[in-house]
């Protein structure tokens, strides 16, 4: 994927897609795979999707903390939204093929997210 279609994305969905340390942007096929699941996904909602955080490079402090980079490194983002958007949110990523979904909505309301990503293997948890 390249900057031109990130900023393109970005027009729909808004946010912070490069990496938080070096302002990298994530050039993974699977990343731009994700982007289209988060259009289709978009469609189905009447509200927005604020990107939070999407890529972190291998060099980023939580990356570089694990013993491999993790689904940050590959295809995920963390969407900013709570109570009934994240309720909405996560059963428009289980309709769409979302295999990742992190359920992050413990503590002050602009804080919690939805961490979703492209793993293989489904998988829902509780955290980042
Ligand atoms: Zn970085
Ligand atoms: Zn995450």
């Amino acid at each position: 994927m390249n900057i031109y279609n990130q900023n393109k994305c970005s027009n729909i969905l808004s946010g912070n897609w490069a990496c938080p340390c070096c302002g990298e942007v994530n050039q993974n096929p699977r990343f731009q795979l994700l982007i289209c699941k988060l259009e289709q996904i978009s469609e189905q909602l009447d509200f927005s999707l604020p990107v939070e955080q999407a890529y972190r490079c291998s060099f980023h402090p939580v990356e570089a903390a694990k013993a491999q980079p993790g689904p940050h490194s590959i295809a995920a983002v963390h969407i900013s939204v709570n109570r009934y958007k994240a309720y909405q949110l996560v059963m428009a990523a289980l309709r769409t093929g979302i295999n990742g979904i992190g359920v992050n909505q413990r503590g002050a309301l602009q804080q919690r997210y939805i961490h979703l990503d492209l793993r293989d293997n489904r998988c829902v948890w509780l955290g980042a």
